[in-house]
């Protein structure tokens, strides 16, 4: 069979638009159905990215054909006995990891956005024709993407080049984000493996050889942990190299895992500057990001629920199973970062803790299971609002509990011959390392899981699921670190709180989140509320916390707030501020 022929041009630049051609050899006969995804894997929401498509026309040998729109994401063409020629144009002004963008600087996209599926030949081998825009402006970009070249064909791309790239099917067509224009690129090899870093956006200064030092430690404690033997790197069924692509700003944070490559952005403040060897805060998340994305690579892109094997991509597809996916992907982010020397031990606690911190002052802790969240994540955890804190937990930081409590668990119980890191091996044994010998997909499901702990770590840990997992069971972790040679503590401050989070809204101080039960709520007051004043002293956008510090905890307010409109009167007693929590070690003892 021939392949399906794409190709994609950055076309009009100041328009933000792709154009995109797809040539199909031997359309169905009953009439060819296209469609394009709705979501996109490892971000759960439902985008609807064909809202983006436009001007879609078909033809054969020059014979407009009929398109019909069926439904919010596909077109079906008129039956036709010979090849057909599609065309459209993608607009692509969003800046984020999920979707595309273009400007006169460069050009990123995922499949996702751009390629339409062809419906059931979605199997069939993909070659990808990227163009250069036009114009003087881009005349140097190179490209960077960790889809193969289409070595073989006679216009295959050389290496960071335009021209004939391919993939085996959709489905890894999709599964390699492209960036054009003239990136910084650094690059590293970890066990013998290429890896690319290619960063997009102003950035004087960057120290990009420390960047890409720090990364390879990253990677190649990663590869040998699930590769002892071997230490053969996860993403060489798909490609010669890993490609990190970061887009840098001045704000922002995110990234989104693929199969031999990750889309990152990263603030500019957070990368390291040529001659300043210290580890910023910043630097150091921009490398859990890193440790993470990369982490990916083995836990969800080939260990991955059974609901995401294969993908359904034209609607939402919910698994109780984030919070392996997720939270154990962000236990080992900041455990790595530790266990290859990024980061001391002092440091690691300080993550540790932090997360404690944060999960233990979410009252939705205690209302929902991480199993649930991570089925719900499509509805909640995407689409949260002032309500969320009270009613939700993170399959991220409790899924990163979890990890560490069900670590703790197998080490004391097993005399500390065995770990987490031995159910991560045999996950990889049994789901991931297939995609070598190219068997088909097989997924995790949820009933299979007691019994690959079992067979790993020879511990039960039946009852640390339903607690932990099903239920809303405190984590033991005060209990855990104890008998691991560490205190867990808990810090009241003495200063008086509302028990509110605040934002600004012009100028003013707004109630974005009242927590259950807090001072505030008990008070009366609601989330949307503006703070006038407390005691008849004006609260503006930044006062709140010097105020507060002239009361103790018990002390009655008057508070004055507009609800809308209104204005309205509450009595308040403040309480104690949320404690923090802090884990250190007991003795000089090593973990
Ligand atoms: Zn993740």
């Amino acid at each position: 069979m021939k392949p399906i022929l794409y190709r994609i041009a950055p076309a009009h630049l100041a328009g933000h638009l792709f154009r995109v051609q797809i040539h199909i050899h031997k359309p169905l006969p009953q009439g060819q159905r296209l469609s394009l995804p709705t979501w996109i894997p490892g971000s759960y929401l439902v985008r609807d990215f064909s809202r983006h498509v436009q001007q879609l026309s078909a033809n054969s040998h020059g014979r407009p054909l009929r398109i019909q729109k069926i439904d919010n994401h596909s077109w079906q063409i008129e039956p036709c006995a010979r090849s057909i020629d599609i065309e459209y144009w993608v607009y692509a002004w969003d800046l984020s990891v999920r979707a595309a963008h273009v400007d006169e600087t460069h050009a990123f996209f995922n499949g996702s956005s751009v390629f339409l599926q062809v419906d059931g030949q979605e199997q069939l081998p993909c070659l990808v024709d990227i163009q250069p825009p036009s114009g003087t402006t881009a005349r140097q970009w190179q490209v960077y993407t960790s889809l193969p070249e289409a070595s073989k064909h006679p216009q295959g791309a050389q290496r960071h080049g335009f021209g004939m790239y391919q993939a085996p099917n959709y489905d890894a067509l999709i599964d390699h984000p492209v960036e054009m224009g003239r990136p910084a690129v650094v690059s590293f090899t970890a066990h013998g493996a290429l890896h690319e870093m290619v960063f997009t956006g102003l950035m004087p200064n960057v120290d990009l050889e420390r960047i890409a030092r720090d990364a390879q430690r990253i990677c190649e404690y990663q590869i040998a942990l699930f590769e002892p033997k071997t230490k053969k790197a996860p993403f060489l069924d798909s490609s010669d190299r890993y490609v990190f692509m970061t887009m840098v700003t001045g704000s922002d944070y995110g990234g989104l895992e693929h199969r031999a490559s990750t889309a990152l952005m990263a603030s500019r403040s957070d990368l390291p500057v040529l001659g300043d060897d210290s580890l910023s805060d910043g630097y150091l998340q921009f490398l859990g990001l890193v440790s993470h994305e990369y982490f990916h690579t083995w836990n969800v892109k080939r260990i991955k629920p059974q609901v995401f094997a294969p993908y359904r991509l034209q609607q939402a597809t919910p698994t109780s199973l984030l919070w392996i996916f997720e939270g154990f992907t962000s236990y080992y982010d900041d455990a790595v970062l530790y266990r290859c020397g990024l980061i001391n031990q002092e440091r690691y606690l300080q993550l540790l803790s932090k997360t404690i911190t944060s999960v233990q002052n979410t009252p939705g802790r205690l209302k929902q299971s991480v199993a649930e969240s991570s089925f719900d994540a499509w509805t909640k955890y995407y689409k949260q609002d002032e309500n969320s804190p009270n009613s939700i937990i993170s399959y991220y930081t409790k899924g990163a509990l979890v990890a560490l409590s069900l670590d703790l668990i197998i080490r004391q119980a097993s005399g500390n011959t065995r770990s987490l890191d031995d159910v991560m091996r045999l996950l990889w044994k049994v789901y991931g390392r297939r995609f070598y010998t190219r068997k088909p997909d097989l997924g995790l499901q949820e009933e299979d899981i007691l019994g690959l702990f079992l067979r790993a770590t020879g511990v039960d840990i039946s009852q640390a699921l339903s607690d932990f997992v099903y239920g809303t069971v405190e984590l033991p972790l005060k209990k855990l670190c104890k008998r691991h040679g560490f205190a867990l503590t808990t810090q009241a401050t003495p200063t008086p709180s509302l028990h509110v989070k605040t934002r600004n809204s012009q100028g003013q101080c707004q109630l974005a989140v009242v927590y259950d039960n807090g001072a505030a709520q008990q008070g009366g007051l609601s989330a949307g509320d503006t703070l006038v004043a407390i005691d008849n002293i004006r609260v503006d956008a930044q006062n709140l916390p010097t105020l507060l510090q002239r009361y103790r905890v018990g002390d009655r307010v008057r508070v004055h707030v507009f609800r809308r409109d209104e204005l309205r009167q509450f009595s308040v007693r403040l309480k104690s501020e949320y404690s923090t929590y802090r884990i250190e070690p007991l003795s000089d003892k090593p973990w």
